[in-house]
């Protein structure tokens, strides 16, 4: 798409914003309705396009993309006008006569970008808690996952009239320019990397951000974990998507004394899941290209391999392979995003946690312990975005919890009730009533009101 076009489809919404359609909060549901709708009707050329850019299976596609997208538009369907509706605030005497009240507004006109990891369910879920809000999207996807970015274009221009929600389809030279125009908000899903680009351009046009990004996510398996169930969470949530997945584990932080059965029970768990020779199983995903295909090789050595490490270059699969790390490794030094898992041991919890927090904070964290002492400790003493207690990765799929990382692994957050407040601005209204009109604060000033003033101020 030249600049010229994708000019044109901003004014389009500026347009479109003018005009307040989406103001009442009908209009959205009826959006949100036709979203739906629309979804199911083209529920398989989203699957085939999965199956394309990522080799999904369909109850992979069905579960990470489509089912969570359609849960998120049918939450803000239910839920959304109560979200819209003006918020009365407790109103202190000192204000007599008055009501206040907050109000959720629009934003105005939102720049959504999305990676290639999740390609569906990373565009069209900011997109439904942006519109139930009241706004109109621009959506860049990612070029890396184009059979996608078609399907997501048609079903946008299906749904919604031109100038509430738009497609731009192109690479990083779109996304550049679209970043050099003024936007009302961006909502960024990538990199570490690319997500300080989006801040400083954003800061050009004072333009306030969600940036969702990546990081190291630690799986910690504490010596009192229930090791065969940690194994088959830590399976499940690790090579999901060949291990493609922001909330992956990154790295196993396992305590020494149970490294040796962590590891049977993983290696096993692999077999159950994947089967004896998974790049051969079409219902694993496949790595998005053979540049990522190649660093995933890069980490594995003859040394570090403990498991696995049989790979396909023919459909760029590699299995889920263990390896034995330590922090100076350079399995250690930057987000993974594949199916390589490093194991690295500690002795002492307060050790670990000082580990933890000497890094880059993380996107998720995960523990998994029987003591309730164990667990706080991790959940209260290290930085993270969000986690999950003896589970890995579920907590993405709970709107109630909101979603989003802290620091380096992203700022602000979406998901249910989140998401909305995240695409409102909320306006302060003081409704100051008529009928009466205290004098204290007018001049000229006396000693009795100086003393009612400070009777009230206080
Ligand atoms: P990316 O940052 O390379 O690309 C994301 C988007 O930015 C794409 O649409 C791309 O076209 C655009 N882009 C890339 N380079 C750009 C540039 N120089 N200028 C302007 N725009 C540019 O990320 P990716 O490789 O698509 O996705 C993988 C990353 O995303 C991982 O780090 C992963 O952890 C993260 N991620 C985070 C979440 C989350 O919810 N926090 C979810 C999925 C993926």
């Amino acid at each position: 798409m030249d600049n010229e076009q994708i000019l044109q489809i901003i004014k389009s919404q500026k347009v479109y914003h003018e005009k307040h359609k989406t103001s009442t909060f009908k209009e959205r549901k009826n959006a949100l309705k036709r979203l739906y709708r629309n979804i199911q009707l083209l529920k398989q050329e989203i699957f085939d396009a999965l199956k394309t850019d990522l080799g999904k299976s369909e109850v992979e596609s069905y579960m990470t993309e489509v089912g969570l997208s359609l849960n998120e538009i049918r939450y803000m369907i239910r839920h959304g006008r109560r979200f819209a509706k003006k918020k009365r605030v407790y109103t202190p005497v000192s204000q007599f006569p008055a009501v206040g009240y907050k109000q959720a507004c629009p934003y105005g006109n939102v720049l959504v970008i999305s990676p290639w990891n999740y390609p569906f369910m990373l565009s069209i879920e900011p997109i439904a808690d942006a519109i139930a809000a009241g706004n109109s999207v621009i959506l860049k996807p990612s070029e890396y996952s184009p059979s996608v970015s078609d399907v997501l274009k048609k079903l946008v221009d299906m749904t919604f009239e031109r100038g509430h929600v738009d497609v731009v389809i192109g690479g990083k030279e779109e996304c550049s320019f679209l970043l050099d125009q003024d936007f009302d908000y961006i909502f960024f899903t990538g990199s570490t990397r690319v997500g300080k680009i989006v801040m400083q351009k954003a800061s050009e046009h004072f333009t306030p951000v969600t940036l969702e990004l990546g990081g190291k996510c630690p799986c910690i398996v504490s010596s009192d974990a229930d090791i065969k169930l940690a194994a088959r969470r830590i399976v499940f949530g690790k090579f999901l998507n060949s291990g493609q997945t922001c909330v992956a584990p990154d790295y196993i932080y396992c305590h020494a004394s149970v490294k040796d059965k962590l590891l049977a029970e993983l290696e096993r768990e692999i077999v159950v899941q994947y089967g004896v020779d998974p790049v051969s199983n079409d219902d694993y995903p496949r790595l998005v290209n053979q540049k990522q295909f190649d660093v995933m090789k890069g980490f594995i050595t003859e040394k570090n391999l403990l498991f696995g490490g049989k790979y396909k270059q023919d459909n760029l699969k590699i299995e889920p392979t263990l390896i034995s790390s330590t922090f100076d490794d350079e399995s250690m030094q930057d987000e993974i995003f594949g199916p390589i898992l490093p194991i690295v041991t500690f002795d002492e919890i307060d050790e670990a946690i000082t580990n933890i927090n000497s890094r880059p904070k993380p996107l998720a964290l995960y523990v998994f312990s029987k003591s309730k002492k164990i667990q706080d400790k991790f959940m209260t003493q290290c930085d993270f975005g969000g986690g999950c207690i003896n589970d890995t990765i579920m907590h993405i799929a709970f709107p109630g919890l909101g979603f989003g990382g802290v620091k380096q692994s992203g700022m602000g957050a979406y998901h249910g009730k989140t998401g909305f407040e995240t695409f409102s601005h909320y306006k302060s209204i003081l409704d100051k009533k008529c009928f009466l009109d205290l004098p204290m604060r007018y001049q000229p000033y006396s000693k009795l009101k100086y003393k009612i003033i400070k009777m009230f101020l206080k």
